[in-house]
């Protein structure tokens, strides 16, 4: 700690909270620490700091005190009201000048509200995305910081050096304004969403349709990631299947509840991504999915009484597991496509200013949405930066276009198994509207003047056109 007092203070020392402690202390800055429940901060400081340059503040006034002016904190809090509790105790301890980082999972507006409140009191606001969970927060995540530039040059040291280093390059970048930092992360969240659901969708069709056990399976997603799929998601699926269970000795996966959690951040870039017309069908379904498999004893209700076909597949299983691979591929670039699309809709409408190519850079590495294939997003943004949809991309749309068979032929055997695979199918319909010149959205005007008198727009002449349908 240099003696005008500590480098940075945080707030919460929670899973992410201790992790980033520890992370930015190992890199030689001094941290003030405070959390609501004291014995937490005891237990940090007795077990887990060692010599560290870490202070502990029991109340929020000794932890202020800890702090050089001026100050720089980092709230790592429960997302929602509590931001809005400690921001509210902060308050009459800063001074103007004073910068305040929320580095939880803030939806975007709020992070607009509280950017401004702060403003009008002369002090700097941040809202930076962490990814990377428990792991990413101590050994490096991926971070996508908006807000107060002023602030962010404020702190720079500290995030690049905590962050994660991708062939030299920190993966953190200054996003743009406002809640550009919450916003990406959002979306980032939505792409882990879809990309999940591809992933368990190969799962149900593996372990439903062809039989194969969590032994068989983990080979087949370990060879994946070695290959063009390499991501941290497929990777981490490869070794779920290899885990015992300590209590019974089977595969563990085999005894966990079907029920997936949320906390919200798919749902939301759903919700924004309708609210600005920019169609994210792969991410949708992935929400939905989460939902139903909540309906757990519904659906065992239902098993009895609604049957389907027999979801055993009787044809040619390498061949299969093959086209699986490459329909998940090709589906993994158009989810990564439809949330890019987004972020660029974003961009126009909320004054961003984001620079697509720095977005995939920073999620090279750190984060759960980490792949190979951001390597290609990001050759792909820096040789055409307004590039409108990753598919239009030449070398990703052929990558896409290679695959596009198996595609259609694994969402083809899903239908025909009766498994659900909503993900791969709404990646090929996005696809498939996305090709096409024409759609057959002119009944639905002709639909909406019949009923509403909207009018619709004529192909062969300008303007808005209304007809007495029931009289033609
Ligand atoms: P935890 O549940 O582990 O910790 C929550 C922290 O928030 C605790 O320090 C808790 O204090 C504090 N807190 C809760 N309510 C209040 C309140 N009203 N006033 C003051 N402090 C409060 O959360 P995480 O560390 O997992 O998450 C922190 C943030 O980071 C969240 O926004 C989360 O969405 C985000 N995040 C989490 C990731 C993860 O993998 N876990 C990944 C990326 C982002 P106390 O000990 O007193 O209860």
């Amino acid at each position: 700690m240099s003696q005008q007092g500590c480098d940075i203070g945080l707030i919460g020392l929670g899973t992410m909270g201790r992790n980033f402690v520890l992370n930015l202390a190992d890199h030689g800055f001094s941290v003030a620490v405070y959390n609501r429940t004291a014995e937490k901060t005891k237990d940090f400081m007795e077990n887990e700091v060692g010599p560290r340059p870490i202070q502990p503040g029991y109340d929020l006034p000794e932890f202020i005190g800890l702090l050089r002016r001026p100050r720089a904190i980092i709230l790592l809090v429960a997302a929602g009201e509590p931001v809005d509790a400690v921001l509210r105790e902060l308050l009459p301890l800063l001074t103007p000048g004073d910068l305040i980082i929320d580095g939880g999972n803030s939806h975007f507006t709020d992070t607009n509200r509280r950017g401004r409140f702060l403003a009008g009191r002369q002090l700097d606001f941040m809202g930076l995305g962490i990814s990377g969970g428990e792991a990413g927060a101590r050994h490096g995540p991926s971070l996508m910081p908006g807000g107060s530039r002023e602030g962010y040059d404020r702190v720079l040291p500290m995030l690049e050096a905590a962050a994660a280093q991708v062939k030299g390059e920190p993966c953190v970048t200054y996003l743009g304004p406002r809640s550009a930092g919450h916003y990406v992360k959002m979306v980032h969240n939505g792409i882990e969403y879809g990309l999940m659901e591809l992933i368990v969708e190969t799962y149900d069709l593996f372990k439903r349709g062809l039989g194969l056990t969590p032994a068989e399976l983990a080979p087949i997603y370990d060879r994946w990631n070695r290959e063009e799929l390499n991501s941290f998601l497929v990777e981490i699926t490869a070794k779920i299947f290899t885990r015992q269970d300590d209590r019974t000795g089977r595969p563990l996966i085999d005894l966990i509840l079907d029920k997936a959690k949320q906390k919200g951040t798919g749902m939301w870039t759903s919700w924004d991504a309708m609210d600005l017309q920019v169609g994210t069908p792969t991410i949708d379904a992935a929400v939905v999915m989460r939902e139903m498999s909540g309906f757990k004893e519904e659906r065992q209700i239902a098993s009895l009484v609604l049957a389907g076909p027999s979801p055993a597949f009787t044809g040619d299983r390498e061949g299969a597991i093959d086209r699986m691979k490459n329909a998940l591929y090709a589906s993994m670039i158009a989810t990564y496509a439809q949330g890019l699309a987004l972020l660029r809709k974003a961009s126009a409408t909320y004054g961003y200013g984001l620079d697509l190519e720095a977005v995939a850079r920073i999620w090279r590495g750190g984060c759960i949405i980490r792949a190979a294939l951001l390597e290609d997003i990001r050759t792909a943004f820096k040789n055409k930066a307004d590039l409108p949809n990753l598919l239009l991309d030449p070398r990703l749309g052929q990558e896409f276009l290679s695959r596009a068979a198996d595609l259609r032929e694994v969402v083809q055997m899903a239908a025909a198994l009766g498994l659900p695979a909503p993900g791969l199918m709404a990646t090929l319909s996005y696809f498939d509207a996305y090709r096409s010149a024409e759609l057959p959205a002119n009944l639905i005007q002709a639909q909406r003047d019949f009923f509403g008198a909207h009018t619709y727009e004529r192909l062969d002449a300008p303007g808005a056109f209304h007809t007495e349908w029931e009289e033609e």
